[in-house]
């Protein structure tokens, strides 16, 4: 059986409640999260990286290899404007999850 934790609609996303066995749903709405599909997206307008948070190992790749990139600590963790586009596809391929991609913007 599926264990259900409620928040608030103001409490953020923390990494640490995103676990795939959990569904959350939105005191305001009433509505389920869609936590398989979650996707945060961080354009700079050559490429957008895309996050998918229940597939994060939070192994700190990411964090190591781009610090000033990715900060857990600050919202919104992706600062994508902190690296080149060619800095930042080399960092994502090495994401050993898979929950980093990205994908190049159309012009
Ligand atoms: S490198 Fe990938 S798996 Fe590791 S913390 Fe970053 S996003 Fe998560």
């Amino acid at each position: 059986m599926a264990k259900y934790v409620e928040f608030k609609s103001s409490l953020p996303l923390a990494k640490h409640i995103i676990l795939p066995h959990i569904e959350l749903r939105n005191l305001t709405t009433h509505k389920f999260f869609d936590m398989a599909n979650l996707k945060k997206e961080y354009s700079n307008g050559v490429i957008t990286v895309v996050w998918q948070p229940t597939k994060c190992t939070h192994a700190g790749v990411c964090v190591h290899t781009l610090p000033k990139v990715y900060n857990p600590k600050a919202k919104p963790w992706i600062a994508i404007e902190n690296a080149s586009s060619e800095a930042l596809r080399n960092q994502v391929n090495k994401c050993p999850s898979g929950a980093l991609s990205f994908y190049e913007n159309k012009e």
